[in-house]
């Protein structure tokens, strides 16, 4: 049985876990209104993948005979000065997203509630995909700086890209 207090630490991560995907979504938007339309794909499948944590986190409540709950989904800052910046701040969401998880943690490990660390250890280790991920992305777009030719195959490639939640991911 979990405590109340670690049940409704995890539920409220769900809910966040939902507010990344509509941040996702923002920045789809704004590539989509600036006719980066590989980037705005590469978001969504983003956005997806945000819904497969949250939706990770409402089974594992279920299996622990939590009901879970959900609040309004926050609107997510849209203030984005290039397709770079979006990335930025993609990057510092997922810190903050890391440290949320290290907390979580930390409660379950005061409260030796081992199922619950076992079950955030999966969510460790995405996050330093995650954070590994942005900032390769943020480092070639640096990179590639205003060359349109290399901008039009890294878009190319990213909007290739599919979220598959049969892999786990
Ligand atoms: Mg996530």
């Amino acid at each position: 049985m979990l405590s109340e207090k670690l049940a409704i630490a995890l539920n409220e991560q769900m809910n966040r876990e939902f507010d990344s995907a509509h941040a996702y979504m923002a920045k789809a938007a704004f590539c989509e209104y600036k006719n980066y339309n590989g980037f705005a794909a590469f978001y969504l499948e983003q956005a997806k993948e945000e819904r497969f944590h949250g939706m990770k986190i409402y089974n594992y409540l279920n299996d622990r005979g939590v009901r879970v709950s959900f609040r309004d989904i926050k609107a997510p800052e849209a203030n984005y000065d290039s397709l770079l910046d979006t990335f930025k701040q993609a990057l510092d969401h997922e810190k903050e997203v890391t440290k949320e998880y290290y907390k979580l943690t930390d409660l379950a490990m005061d409260e030796r509630e081992h199922a619950t660390i076992s079950f955030l250890n999966w969510f460790l280790d995405e996050q330093v995909e995650e954070e590994a991920s942005f900032d390769s992305h943020i480092e070639y777009l640096t990179r590639i700086g205003g060359d349109k030719n290399a901008l039009f195959i890294y878009e190319k490639e990213l909007g290739a890209r599919q979220f598959n939640d049969t892999q786990d991911a």
